[in-house]
Formats: structure tokens, sequence, C-alpha cells
């Protein structure tokens, strides 16, 4: 990135006077403002309080409040077995959270292996798993946590980079996987295209037991009515009879409540039965009440698709400013390039190579705690420090306004100070 294109030395020099300034007026404020995960905020929550209802008869076939149904009450399936383009019997509702499904999924395929494992993955001499970057950081502490070694693949537009994928999969058996956000990908917000789709679908790989964990966690967060389309990689992997290898998850969590929603997992009948097994001796069954509660209030795809306008009347004008702020402050100096998302929950900035950590280090000297720096990479290392994940949903409009200025200001003399050779002190 060719950076103050075009500006003097003194012209850069007169920059970083005066947003030094700028930075310590910030500082005086003491702020407290927090962007660093991507929550929804209050009104947004606010729109499924429908779902408590007291009026709900939870003894309609059998009774709900009492044990029973490992895998899922058919009301609900029924309603995201649509969105989800699977059959009932290919998917199991979980408990509060996806990502507690994609913990156990891993655990398991280490404890017994996956469907065509040829021994427990922690009985190989090494489990890899490849991480498209920048990516969520959950899913790279879960592999951390269960000593998979992770590897980077780049990403563009379309998706990760399909020829590195292929080249590292077709000749090592001991990659065992991939992470994938397909629509509106944590944090780049991009969708996968129909053709990474479609290569991911029939992959040639030298393990049997190859498995894509695809996490659609925004499968219907459009923030604009031009919502973009992600292919069915679960129909295009049947065409080659590899559905075994994909794993669906998703959940409530960013419609209704998070951390009071509905997580969920779907995959090849065959998958589902071994995991409906395995699930048995973990529990007897999730909570159904929450589950009859989110089928009344979201009955159809239809009615979520409604509630799911409510979100982006919100949320959309939050990300509208961000981009509009960003353009006004950075644009003209081609210090900074960032993502415009159609939907999901972040927005991801890139700014010259050495600068990330110093930036949000300063934004958090200032009172704007951000993600922080390597949070968006395996390890937490972004080998360029050049990535911030920006989540603008939870604060308020004005809070909101106030954190992007002080986050704009601080790139200018993070990357001002570099070109001119000078560190800004806070305070000096
Ligand atoms: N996957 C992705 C990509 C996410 O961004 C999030 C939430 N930040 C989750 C999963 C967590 O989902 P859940 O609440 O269902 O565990």
């Amino acid at each position: 990135m060719e950076f103050f294109k075009g500006m003097s030395q003194d012209a850069v020099k007169d920059l970083y006077e005066v947003v030094s300034q700028e930075m310590e007026k910030y500082q005086a404020m003491k702020l407290e403002l927090n962007m660093a995960r991507g929550k929804p905020c209050k009104e947004q929550i606010d729109l499924s309080d429908g779902l408590i209802d007291g009026s709900i008869d939870f003894a309609i076939k059998s009774d709900y409040r009492n044990y029973g149904i490992l895998d899922g009450i058919d009301e609900l399936k029924t309603v995201f077995a649509e969105v989800l383009g699977v059959e009932k019997d290919e998917m199991i509702i979980g408990g509060n959270s996806s990502l507690n499904l994609m913990y156990d999924t891993l655990v398991r395929g280490m404890m017994f292996g996956m469907a065509d494992s040829e021994r427990p993955w922690n009985k190989e001499d090494k489990v890899k798993f490849l991480c498209p970057v920048p990516g969520y950081d959950r899913h790279f502490s879960i592999c951390q946590a269960l000593g998979i070694e992770m590897i980077n693949i780049e990403m563009d537009d379309n998706g990760p980079d399909m020829d590195q994928v292929e080249a590292l999969v077709s000749k090592d058996p001991l990659i065992k996987g991939i992470w994938c956000v397909p629509k509106y990908s944590n944090p780049t917000g991009i969708t996968y295209s129909d053709e990474v789709v479609q290569r991911l679908a029939r992959l040639e790989t030298a393990a049997k037991d190859f498995t894509i964990m695809w996490d659609n966690a925004y499968l219907v967060h459009d923030l604009y009515e031009s919502g973009e389309q992600l292919m069915d990689i679960f129909a295009e992997s049947k065409k080659y009879g590899l559905e075994d290898r994909i794993i669906m998850f998703t959940s409530t969590s960013k419609i209704t409540f998070p951390g009071a929603g509905v997580g969920m997992l779907a995959s090849s009948k065959r998958n589902a039965d071994r995991f409906r097994e395995q699930m048995g001796f973990q529990t007897i069954g999730h909570n159904k009440v929450n589950q009859l509660m989110h089928a009344r209030f979201l009955p159809s795809a239809q009615a979520i698709k409604s509630h799911m306008d409510k979100h982006a009347e919100i949320i959309a004008p939050k990300f509208v400013l961000v981009d509009k702020m960003l353009e006004e402050e950075l644009g003209q100096y081609g210090i900074a390039t960032w993502t415009k998302p159609k939907g999901g929950y972040f927005i991801s900035l890139d700014l010259p190579k050495g600068c990330a950590k110093e930036v949000v280090n300063m934004c958090l000297a200032t009172g704007v705690t951000l993600t922080g720096a390597g949070a968006t990479y395996p390890y937490k290392i972004d080998p360029n420090d050049s990535n911030i994940r920006i989540a603008p949903t939870f604060p308020p409009i004005e809070e909101l306004e106030m954190a992007i200025k002080i986050l704009c200001a601080s790139i200018k003399v993070v990357v001002a100070g570099k070109a001119l050779g000078r560190t800004y002190q806070a305070g000096a």
C-alpha cells in the first residue's frame, strides 16, 4: 500500500501535529467505548421480547417441559430445515450455542474420528486444519486448545484461495479440515463465490476424513434488500457423493438472543445419526422450552426474513456511518482499505504493514476498546500486523461515531509517525 500518496514530507508533518493535538483532546475526555465483540445492540435484542410469551402451551404433542427428544423438536426443525436446505433427519438442534456444537464436533473428531477416519485424530502424528484469514478468532482458539495445527489460507472477495487449498489438501493426509464462514464472513463480510463453493464441494483430498466446518452464522443477516446469495454446498457435494464432509452450523444468536438462542448442526444423515448417538452420552436432551418459544416466534423462513429486516433497519445505518467516516477521514491519504459488507456483523480494515497493534493500543489508551490486533489470525499472529476488525453493531450511534473518529485519528498519527520515523507518546 503506497501511503500519503502525493503528499510532501512537510504536509505529512503538519497532519501529524494536527492529529496529535486531536488525540490529546480525546484522551482528556476519559471515554469508555467498546467495540471489541460483534454483539447486537439493545434495540436489536428488544425486537425478540415477544419470544417470551406466557401463553405458550408447552405440552402439545408430548410435554416439552419434561425430559426427552434428544435432537430437537419437530416444529423448529421444520422451520430451519427449510432455511438450511436440508431434510429434518439431517439436522440436530442443540443448546444455546453453535460454537458449542463446533467444539464438540472437533473434540469427537479427536476422540473418536469422523465417519471415514481410520483412527481417532488424536492417534495421528499431527492434525492440521486450514484457516482462511482473516477469520473468526474463536474457531482458531478451538484448534489451539485441541492442539490442531493451523495453516493460514489467503482470502479474497471470492473466499479462500482455492489453488492454495487444493494444492495443500491433495498431498497431505494430516490436513483434516477447513474452517469456513461462507456468508458475510467474519470479519471481511464477503460471501463465497459459486466457483469457490463448487471447488470446495468436490475437493480431492489425501485425507479420507476431510471435514468442512461450514459455519453459516450469518446466513439470514442481510443489511440491505440486495443481499448476497450463497450457493448450496450440501446439494453440490451430494453430486459427488461427498456430503459426509460437510458439517453445517448456525444459530439464532444474532436473530433473537445471543447466549439464549438455539444452535444447530446439519450434515449427511450418516453423520447426523453418528452425532445423535454420541450426543446421547452427553445429554438427555436440550432446552425444548426455548426451542418451542423460537418455533412460535419464528414460525417460517418468511417470518425470519421479516424479523431480520427489522434488525437491518437498526444496524445498516451504523455500517453506512462507519464507511462514510472512513472514507472522509482516511480516503484521501491512501493509508487504509476496508470492506463494504452487505451483511453480517463486521467491517475488516487493513492498514499499512506493522501498524495494527499500535493503532489498537492507542485506541485503548484513549478509551476505545477494539478487537485485539492479531485476533483474526491463528495463534493471534497477523503476519503483516495490518488487520483490524470493526464491530459496529453494539454501541449507540453517537458512541460509534466518537469511537470511529478516535480510530481514524489513531490511524493517522501512527501511520504518519511511521512515515516520519516518530512514535507518538500519549500525553507527551
Ligand atoms: N460463528 C461465527 C462466525 C460468529 O461470528 C459467531 C458469533 N460471533 C459465532 C459463531 C457464535 O455463535 P453462537 O452464539 O451460536 O455460539
